[in-house]
């Protein structure tokens, strides 16, 4: 498994041993692609695909995610696991599945209950969409997308793909992907409701005042 010797999230593991090259992360890496947030906990880290780098909470990754390997072995996402890359490099992004709830194919993807990808930040986002296997955010299932939904065009990618999610505030209709959203750093917040939680997103326009865009660093925004 890789570690960062410079974020908390690993800190020195990778130094510890003289004949690991130490590895940083950028600190936008560090944050988990699923959720966004950099935070972690000692049963809650965040851990890295060997093979394609993504970072995830291993709670928000849920199953093949709960046991960190010990040492050296490596630790790789489940689409890296079904697609393994060739000995002689990485994956090209068009080697990955594509999900079918967005146009984007990197980060968290998990298998759907028809045997394609889907992220896990679409089924969470995208509603009318559920986890076979809740607790390990395994097999999704989209059984009730509205098929307006489907028709929508995302204002940040110009695409119709997928299911796109629309701005939370009152009559605004802007949508756009999930992912898209998340990669645009647009204000995404889980809040506690008596029974649940639900997810809302604003447009660029309705981003709350008191919010300020986190600072990231152009290139490293992954989600
Ligand atoms: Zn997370
Ligand atoms: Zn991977
Ligand atoms: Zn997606
Ligand atoms: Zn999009
Ligand atoms: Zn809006």
């Amino acid at each position: 498994m890789s570690v960062c010797v410079e974020c908390p999230t690993g800190s020195g593991l990778a130094a510890e041993d003289a004949s690991a090259e130490p590895i940083a992360c950028f600190e936008d890496l560090a944050c988990c692609t699923i959720c966004g947030e950099g935070d972690w906990e000692d049963d809650n880290q965040i851990i890295f695909c060997d093979s394609c780098d993504l970072a995830v909470h291993q709670v928000c990754y849920g199953a093949g995610a709960r046991n960190i390997p010990q040492g050296d072995e490596p630790w790789y996402c489940d689409v890296c696991k079904a697609h393994p890359r060739r000995a002689n490099g990485r994956h090209s992004t068009n080697s990955r599945p594509a999900c079918i709830l967005c146009p984007n194919r990197d980060g968290a993807l998990k298998r759907t209950t028809d045997g394609r990808w889907a992220h896990i930040m679409c089924a969470l986002w995208v509603p009318g969409v559920q986890f076979l296997d809740a607790e390990g955010r395994d097999i999704i299932h989209p059984y009730g997308i509205n098929h307006e939904r489907l028709g929508l065009l995302c204002s940040i990618c110009k695409k119709q793909h997928g299911a796109c999610i629309q701005c939370k505030a009152p009559r605004c209709l802007t949508a756009f992907h999930a992912t898209c959203a998340r990669m645009k750093g647009f204000h995404m917040v889980e809040r506690e409701r008596d029974d649940y939680v639900a997810l809302e997103a604003y447009c660029e326009k309705h981003r709350p005042a008191s919010t300020q865009k986190k600072k990231r660093r152009k290139r490293d925004i992954k989600w």
